[in-house]
């Protein structure tokens, strides 16, 4: 099959929002692809060159493939921006400079041999296989190949899978609902494929193959991740315990990365919450786990997190230099040491284990795991018990709980009442309002984006600023009362007298070179008008500090 019709489909997906629709075109195409199409053109057609979990990776940017673009076009950058910038997809502004160049040299669209999706197939994986000495001019001349027997649609097709973004809107639940289609299998059953298999493509190769017996009974596959299983907030530990029926596990929700680790015969493999391989990043982890875990097959999860030296839990952004680098791991891992935390077991030797309840499953995973710690947990009815394990969760700097239901099993790609999280709060603050702007659209009659301030001795220093929270009606009268104390109006902005407090909930407070107070509040909304407080009862700043200090004691000092 000629990749130009692949090519073709895409185009009409990028032009319908109709689910329906999308769904029956895709249906249609898979129904006449052969056995060793239909994986690659699956994967294509969702913008990958390569399975999620392959270890392989393109690693062409859009600097190389542009480059490559502008020498086969003849064209300079300029006319990229320009392209880029009237289309606004670097798929279409591929496809824009190469008819410019077509027009120009009045070729007509005779290719000499038209691309097969097989070929495209091969040159990808051989883009991917690359390696050693002289390989970007290898991987360059590869691309060359490829985009010099492309037509302007071929190559703004192959641009998106290459890049990996193919922005049609056909995403992966699509692509089952199209499978399921195409083979009159029912839908629950493939999407139950996908998640054991973490794979569409494979489930649409099986169904061709075998058809539904291919699909039935599908177990998991050692180093094919599955789809990890999702949590819902809750909004306290209350809820939690009604939803689990009094009694309920609750473990530490670390800040850290999800990592599902694959083990077969000593051979370890990792995978990110995102299923990518990323193996070479945890060189130590790979070693613990291949020492300390004696089974002959298992998939287990757990968080990875980073530690300071002062063994408390480093910001999140720090883990994620460590997995987002393949070189120098050596000496990167000596400067973020990571720890691995186990919290569930998917699998384990030949038998899948995701039927058994959490609780079962929790000391089958303690009796695997050897040497290496799980995440900690109490089993409990006690809502005191709860509340004190999430405080003591939270002064050692992690980010709250997670609740499990004892008599769950684990849902893969799932996200019901089974497993909660559940959130410190930071204590609400008393602030002023010192200073108001006029919104945009239906707010533009309104005062209704506001400057919040803490008290400082007898001044008022701004530390926030919110539009949100409050009701038409109480934006209405606010504005009213804020006209009334206005001192005076630069703009659209109208400086108040600091008379009316309001008690505001926030994420967190963070250090801010924007206001002189030095803190910033994050995502701060307004719950209430505490028309109770005066402003001389407002917080201070000094109380703002103090919390902006006990959440940073939490955390390792080294990030500070
Ligand atoms: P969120 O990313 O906020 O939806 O929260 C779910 C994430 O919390 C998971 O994907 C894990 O990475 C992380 N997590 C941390 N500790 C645990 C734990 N004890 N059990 C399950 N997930 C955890």
């Amino acid at each position: 099959m000629e990749f130009k019709l692949l090519a073709e489909v895409c185009e009409k997906l990028e032009k319908t929002t109709k689910r329906n629709m999308m769904i029956a075109i895709v249906s249609e195409f898979l129904r006449k692809l052969s056995e060793e199409e239909i994986k690659p053109a699956v994967l294509m057609m969702l913008g990958r060159a390569l399975p999620k979990y392959d270890p392989r990776d393109l690693n062409v940017s859009w600097a190389t493939l542009s480059k490559v673009i502008k020498r086969l076009a003849g064209t300079h950058w300029l006319d990229f921006h320009q392209a880029f910038r009237s289309t606004g997809d670097i798929g279409a502004a591929v496809q824009a400079v190469l008819e410019r160049k077509r027009m120009e040299n009045r070729q007509s669209a005779l290719f000499e041999k038209p691309l097969t999706i097989l070929e495209v197939e091969r040159i990808l994986e051989s883009i991917a296989e690359v390696k050693g000495e002289g390989a970007r001019e290898k991987k360059d001349r590869l691309l060359e190949g490829l985009f010099g027997r492309a037509t302007p649609l071929e190559a703004k097709y192959l641009t998106k899978i290459i890049i990996g973004e193919m922005r049609t809107g056909f995403q992966e639940s699509l692509m089952e609902s199209a499978v399921a289609e195409t083979f009159s299998i029912p839908l629950k059953d493939i999407q139950m494929a996908s998640m054991v298999t973490g794979d569409v493509s494979e489930v649409a190769y099986l169904c061709k193959k075998y058809g539904k017996n291919g699909i039935a009974n599908l177990g998991f596959k050692i180093f094919r991740p599955v789809k990890p299983m999702l949590a819902q907030m809750a909004t306290n530990l209350k809820e939690v315990f009604e939803e689990h029926g009094g009694k309920t596990a609750l473990e530490y929700k670390m800040d850290g990365a999800r990592v599902q680790i694959h083990l077969s015969s000593g051979e370890v493999r990792i995978f990110s919450r995102r299923l990518t391989d990323v193996t070479k990043s945890l060189p130590e982890i790979v070693d613990l786990v291949r020492n300390e875990v004696n089974v002959k097959e298992a998939i287990l999860e757990g968080e990875v997190i980073a530690v300071g030296g002062d063994s408390k839990p480093m910001p999140f952004q720090y883990l994620m230099r460590r997995f987002k680098r393949v070189h120098e791991i050596e000496r990167i891992a000596k400067d973020i040491p990571v720890e691995l935390y186990l919290f569930d077991i998917l699998y384990l030797d030949g038998e899948n284990t995701i039927k058994i309840h959490y609780a079962e499953r929790r000391e089958m995973l303690r009796e695997v795991a050897g040497n290496i710690p799980l995440t900690k947990q109490i089993v409990t009815s006690s809502l005191k018990e709860a509340e004190d394990f999430l405080k003591a969760a939270v002064e050692e700097g992690h980010e709250g709980l997670m609740a499990k239901k004892l008599d769950s099993p684990y849902t893969p790609g799932v996200r019901g009442k089974y497993w909660f999280k559940v959130k410190e709060v930071l204590p609400p603050l008393d602030l002023v309002i010192v200073a108001a702007e006029y919104g945009y659209g239906r707010r533009r009659r309104w005062l209704s984006d506001y400057y919040l301030a803490a008290r400082c001795g007898d001044r008022f220093e701004i530390v926030g600023k919110t539009f949100k929270g409050l009701t038409d009606d109480e934006m209405e009268e606010i504005t009213k009362r804020l006209k009334e104390i206005a001192i005076r109006e630069e703009g659209n902005r109208v400086i108040v007298m600091p008379k009316i407090v309001v008690e505001v909930a926030y994420n967190e407070i963070q250090k801010s070179p924007k206001y002189e107070s030095g803190m910033a509040l994050r995502f701060a909304r307004i719950i209430r008008i505490r028309d109770d407080k005066a402003p001389e009862e407002a917080d201070t700043i000094d109380t703002l500090r103090k919390i902006y200090e006990s959440q940073f004691l939490r955390k390792s000092k080294r990030a500070y």
